[in-house]
């Protein structure tokens, strides 16, 4: 029997790039496995690193004031017996223009930096990566896959806010949401675990990660989420606060001097879960320590779940029918506590869950987690961004 000691994978590309790092991931076109994937961080500094995983073996290479093209070009030095086919990019933000995935040309880059006063943070290193990579790959197709996305469909009165119309108008101040990429791919995995068609699945999933948002999805559309303008809105995440009084700015700006720039930098990367306990934005950290009586900590796991469940009980709102809640995200996939302290505080709704199941976290029972007597069915479905943009790129280029 002839071997072929050549044989190369056909594979694509999926890149994260944010403005001193790049996250990238390479999976075959037919098969949906990671053969390889990576982080650079700390680029531009001295520090900079390049981690990556290739067939699940890690290994850790320093980088020293490399860019982002030098670390894809790092990256690239990697792929051997991969023949990458085509690129997807997370980009975050793509306004009202983009309701799906697109091809990249000319046209749409301009139309993401447009975006960019949208996404001041994001959308510019998103670019970033979309010129490193047609630098480093000028004939593969390159898609963009943006967060904002799969909200796109949420009505008016879901992404309306009741200040003068004309903010919308000239400055497209609106809900937009994000983690729509995971919540789409959520939905689709809970469709195909519920046993239906995704057209017909209404349920509410919830992404809880460094960042957390939660998402109505009502006959396979998103109708409601709880980010908004930007992911400052809605839960209570890692480092930032999520929803606080409109008049807080001002309040603060009044009673410290502090600029409005400062005060914004305290409620995205010194509050939420770190802000509460003082500790830490880690919930891994912050269960060890709340086992272990550090009250703050344990306030702040409280705040979280409870929180949570406030925001899920008011995206019932959006539905008329229910078949399940979904856990997804770092936390919502690992932490049985979030989980069991959040359903606990939706009885009104008749949740219960199965402690055994959720101990688990539904892996033995097609990611359910709730009694059989339970209204409305939990579940833990894991999410999985990098195969959702892959899937989207061989979409578009097919
Ligand atoms: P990102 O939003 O950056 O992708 P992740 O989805 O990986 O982040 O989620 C990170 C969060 O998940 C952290 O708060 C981490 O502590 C939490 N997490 C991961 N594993 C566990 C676990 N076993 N128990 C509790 N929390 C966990």
């Amino acid at each position: 029997m002839h071997v072929n000691t050549h044989a190369v994978t056909d594979c694509v590309i999926v890149i994260n790039c944010g403005s001193s790092s790049l996250k990238f991931a390479l999976l075959p076109m037919a098969g949906e496995s990671i053969h390889l994937k990576g982080l650079a961080e700390r680029l531009g500094t001295p520090e900079a690193v390049l981690h990556t995983e290739h067939d699940g073996i890690k290994r850790q290479n320093r980088i020293p004031h490399a860019t982002h093209r030098e670390a894809l070009q790092a990256a690239a030095g990697m792929m051997e017996g991969l023949r990458p086919r085509a690129i997807g990019h997370r980009v975050v933000h793509g306004g009202e223009r983009f309701t799906g995935a697109v091809r990249i040309d000319d046209e749409v880059m301009a139309a993401i930096g447009q975006c960019a006063s949208l996404a001041p943070l994001h959308n510019p290193a998103n670019l970033t990566g979309v010129k490193t990579a047609r630098e480093l790959f000028p004939d593969l197709p390159q898609v963009a896959v943006f967060d904002t996305a799969f909200h796109q469909t949420l009505p008016e009165k879901a992404w309306l806010y009741a200040i003068p119309r004309s903010y919308y108008e000239k400055l497209g101040v609106r809900r937009y949401g994000f983690h729509g990429t995971s919540h789409h791919y959520v939905a689709l995995e809970s469709a195909r675990l519920l046993g239906k068609p995704l057209e017909q699945t209404n349920i509410i999933t919830m992404h809880l990660g460094n960042g957390c948002s939660a998402c109505a999805v009502r006959n396979g559309r998103s109708v409601d989420t709880t980010m908004g303008l930007t992911p400052s809105e809605g839960l209570v995440m890692g480092t930032r606060s999520g929803d606080v009084d409109p008049a807080l700015h001002q309040f603060l700006q009044d009673q410290t001097g502090m600029r409005l720039s400062e005060i914004t930098a305290v409620l995205n990367s010194q509050s939420g879960l770190l802000g509460i306990s003082g500790l830490s934005n880690d919930m891994r950290t912050l269960a060890d320590a709340a086992r272990d009586g550090h009250q703050r900590a344990r306030l702040a796991i409280d705040v979280f779940c409870y929180r949570l469940a406030k925001s899920v009980c008011g995206l019932m709102a959006a539905l008329d029918t229910i078949d399940a809640l979904v856990f997804t995200g770092g936390i919502g996939e690992n932490s049985a506590g979030v989980r069991s302290l959040t359903i606990a505080q939706m009885k009104i709704y008749g949740v219960i869950i199965d402690e055994t199941k959720n101990t688990s976290h539904g892996r033995n029972d097609r990611g359910v987690i709730s009694s059989a007597e339970s209204r409305i069915p939990c579940m833990v479905v894991p999410t999985n961004e990098e195969l959702m943009i892959a899937r989207e790129t061989l979409r578009l280029i097919s």
